[in-house]
C-alpha cells in the first residue's frame, strides 16, 4: 500500500470498499453476503464479515494485515459466515510476513459466543496468532465503542433481533463512523427506519441501508417526508426487488431521492 491517500487539496480520504452486498439469500450470481471495509489513513475497519470477504479483500489488493478493527452488527450469518476464513487468512498472511507487524486487532461483537465459535473453529490457543497478532475481544454496546487513530465507531441497538429479556443485553446495532469530518452511518439490519433516529442527530455524508428487509420506497420516502440531512444513500444488502430488478428500483429510488442514491456492488469503492 503506499502512502497515505490525500485528496487533491490535501485532505485526509476516506474509502469505502463493498466487499459483499447481498443479503442473507441463497448464493446469487457476482454477490456475496455483507460486508464492507472503511480505509482510513492505511488502516482497514471491517464492516460485518460475510462470506469470503477476506478472499475478496485481499484479491482488491487490500492488504488484510493492515487490519485495525472488525465491527459485527449481529451474529446471523449473512454478517459472520466469512470471519472464520478471514482470521484464518490473517494467521497464513502474517506467517509469511517478513516485517514486524502490529500487535492487536479489536473484534467487535454484540455477542461473545461468536468469538468463542471461532476459537473452537479455528483451533486458536489463546488469543495471539504465531508471529504476536493478537486480538482484543470486545462488547458492543451503545455509546461510542471505538475512538482510536483519529476514527470514532458509535453503536446504537436496533430491534432487528428483537428485545432482550437484559436491556444490556442488545443482539443488532447499527453503526455510526466518524472520520476526516465524514458521518458515514451503516445501518446493519434493523427493524424500522425510526430506529435509526439516533444516528441523524447531525449531517450525514454517507447513509448505508440495508434492503433486505426494507423496500426503496420505504427508505427513500421516510428520508424525504422527514427532512434528513443525507448527503449520499448507498443501498446494501440486497433483497429480492434489487437482485431481480435493480433497473426499476433505481428508477423509484431516484424519483423519490434524486440523484444521490446508489446500489452498491460487490466489489465496488468509493471515496468521500
Ligand atoms: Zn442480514
Amino acid at each position: 500500500m503506499s502512502g497515505k491517500k490525500l485528496d487533491k487539496e490535501g485532505e485526509k480520504v476516506v474509502e469505502i470498499h463493498f466487499l459483499g452486498t447481498c443479503s442473507g439469500t441463497e448464493p446469487q450470481p457476482n454477490r456475496r453476503h455483507t460486508a464492507l471495509i472503511l480505509e482510513y489513513q492505511e488502516k482497514l475497519f471491517w464492516f460485518d464479515a460475510g462470506e469470503s470477504c477476506g478472499y475478496t479483500a485481499h484479491l482488491l489488493g487490500l492488504d488484510l494485515l493492515q487490519t485495525e478493527a472488525v465491527f459485527v452488527s449481529h451474529p446471523h450469518m449473512d454478517h459472520i459466515g466469512g470471519l472464520p476464513h478471514l482470521i484464518w487468512t490473517l494467521k497464513k498472511l502474517e506467517s509469511l510476513s517478513k516485517v514486524p507487524l502490529r500487535t492487536e486487532i479489536d473484534l467487535y461483537f454484540p455477542d461473545l459466543n461468536i468469538w468463542y465459535g471461532l476459537e473452537k473453529m479455528l483451533f486458536l490457543k489463546g488469543r495471539t496468532l504465531k508471529n504476536g497478532l493478537g486480538f482484543c475481544i470486545n462488547l458492543v454496546t451503545d455509546g461510542v465503542i471505538y475512538a482510536k487513530n483519529d476514527l470514532m465507531v458509535s453503536a446504537v441497538h436496533n430491534l432487528h433481533l428483537g428485545k432482550p429479556e437484559s436491556k444490556e443485553n442488545w443482539q443488532s446495532f447499527s453503526f455510526l463512523i466518524e472520520a476526516a469530518d465524514k458521518r458515514i452511518v451503516y445501518s446493519g439490519d434493523f427493524k424500522t427506519m425510526r430506529e435509526l433516529e439516533p444516528l441523524f442527530v447531525n449531517e450525514v455524508d454517507l447513509l448505508l441501508v440495508e434492503t433486505g428487509h426494507h423496500s426503496v420506497e420505504e427508505v427513500c420516502n421516510y428520508l424525504v417526508e422527514n427532512q434528513k440531512p443525507v448527503g449520499q444513500l448507498g443501498f446494501i444488502h440486497h433483497g429480492r426487488a434489487i437482485l431481480n430488478n435493480p433497473e426499476e428500483e433505481m428508477k423509484k429510488a431516484k424519483t423519490i431521492f434524486g440523484s444521490r442514491v446508489f446500489f452498491a456492488d460487490d466489489k465496488m469503492s468509493l471515496t468521500l
